[in-house]
């Protein structure tokens, strides 16, 4: 029953990436915010998809805007897609403190959410002789990263002495002065849109528009790019505002075909999930009424059964707080986890023999599928008191990532160090 048998140096539990699911999610976030463009968002490995499969894919079906949280993210996305792709990454969560030189090199654009993130961002630009592009985080009222208007007014201070500075470099030397940032983007982030229609949503908008306004009007005409990107909506915004507001969007989770809503699936969305998390069944035993099942014999059996052990634990990401309540498909079929999930493996009771469903040594597992092949990340999230998000970005470095999909037969970049294969 083994099919397609994993070569022995490959890793049992596997999440494959179906990238033509990608693409198609990304077609559909895209033309539901057109006139405004998609940003991807593949922070955090691609929401645990693996960037070096995602990004990839993404840019040869012609994306362009990538956004990531953290500066080594960045980097390493930046030489993923390579000097040349012409691609614009952003990512706006680093120390103050940082040495940001290397981003100014690789034209990694910068969100800045405070006057020392901006005072960072100028020692990049001056020490590299370039220019640092920056993108103005507002805080209108998430209350975690982004500007507070004190914080705002001190950074148009010093964006205004410094355009005083290179004006007067300029002047002295007959030259274009070229300053050590230029501002390319205003940013915000909703802490509401997964709820739709909430006054929050309003209320941050509103704060936005007075601020864009003031901005247009006050950032200094040598320091700003001419078209400015304007990004506020996350996934559940650019899924449900109308219009959407901003030049861009920055998108997650939904290119991964998840829903970031609680009341919507993703095929009411038109998504399909990306990420198929499989197993194999290792071992299959008779056991009698009353044996118990892993640490703690949290589980004991009524009756004679089988027990299936599972590859698969919180070693790969898959939470412990789930045994005696998730399940997972074989064949089709919904088996329920009893006992403890541990480090590396899961316990099923199959019944026994007689009340059918033929579990054998070998056969594959459905651990996370789209609902109807295996249990779907939303159920995963209900039995582990969390979000979808949760679940497939914890998906661990142990699991191979392995993409399938129309264009899954590339060759792999070069530097892909992605585990596993497209066989
Ligand atoms: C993670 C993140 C996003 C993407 O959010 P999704 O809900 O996954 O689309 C956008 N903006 C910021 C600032 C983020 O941190």
């Amino acid at each position: 029953m083994a099919a397609a048998a994993q070569a022995a140096t490959g890793s049992v539990v596997t999440a494959r990436i179906d990238t033509a699911a990608l693409i198609r999610n990304a077609r559909t976030v895209a033309a539901r915010v057109a006139p405004a463009q998609l940003m991807a968002v593949v922070k955090a490995d691609a929401y645990g998809h693996s960037i070096d499969i995602v990004a990839p894919a993404l840019y040869a079906a012609g994306l362009r805007d990538f956004a990531v949280a953290t500066v080594p993210e960045a980097v390493a996305l930046s030489q993923l897609l390579g000097p040349d792709s012409g691609a614009r990454i952003l990512c706006w969560l680093f120390d103050s403190a940082a040495d940001l030189t290397a981003c100014t090199r690789a034209g990694i654009e910068l969100g800045i959410s405070t006057p020392e993130a901006l005072e960072a961002a100028i020692a990049a630009g001056e020490q590299t002789g370039l220019t640092q592009d920056v993108h103005l985080k507002l805080d209108t009222g998430l209350g975690r990263n982004g500007l507070s208007l004190q914080q705002l007014e001190t950074v148009l201070d010093r964006l205004r002495e410094l355009a005083t500075q290179a004006g007067t470099a300029a002047r002295a030397q007959g030259t274009t002065a070229s300053a050590p940032v230029r501002v390319t983007g205003i940013m915000t982030h909703f802490a509401n849109a997964d709820i739709p229609g909430d006054p929050a949503t309003v209320d941050q908008l509103h704060c936005f528009d007075t601020l864009y306004g003031r901005l247009q009007a006050e950032l200094p005409y040598a320091l700003r790019a001419d078209d400015l990107m304007v990004t506020l909506a996350n996934s559940p915004a650019a899924l449900s505002l109308d219009p959407v507001p901003g030049s861009h969007v920055r998108a997650g989770i939904s290119l991964y075909g998840i829903s970031p809503f609680e009341d919507r699936t993703a095929a009411q969305l038109g998504l399909t999930p990306v990420m198929t998390v499989t197993s194999r069944v290792l071992n299959v035993k008779d056991v009698p009424a009353g044996h118990g099942a892993s640490y703690g014999l949290t589980y004991r059996c009524e009756r004679d059964t089988r027990f299936a052990l599972v590859a698969g634990g919180y070693g790969d990401g898959l939470p412990r707080i789930a045994g005696n309540r998730g399940e997972v498909a074989i064949q089709g079929r919904r088996y329920p986890i009893v006992g403890r999930i541990a480090m590396d493996q899961m316990i099923l009771d199959i019944g026994p023999a007689e009340t059918g469903g033929e579990v054998a040594i070998g056969d594959e597992v459905i651990i996370i599928g789209d609902g109807t092949t295996g249990p779907s990340a939303e159920e995963w999230a209900s039995w582990c008191e969390t979000i979808n998000y949760e679940i497939v970005t914890c998906i661990s470095a142990r699991v191979d990532r392995i993409a399938v999909g129309a264009d899954a037969g590339s060759a792999p970049a070069p530097g892909d160090h992605t585990r596993g294969g497209a066989q």
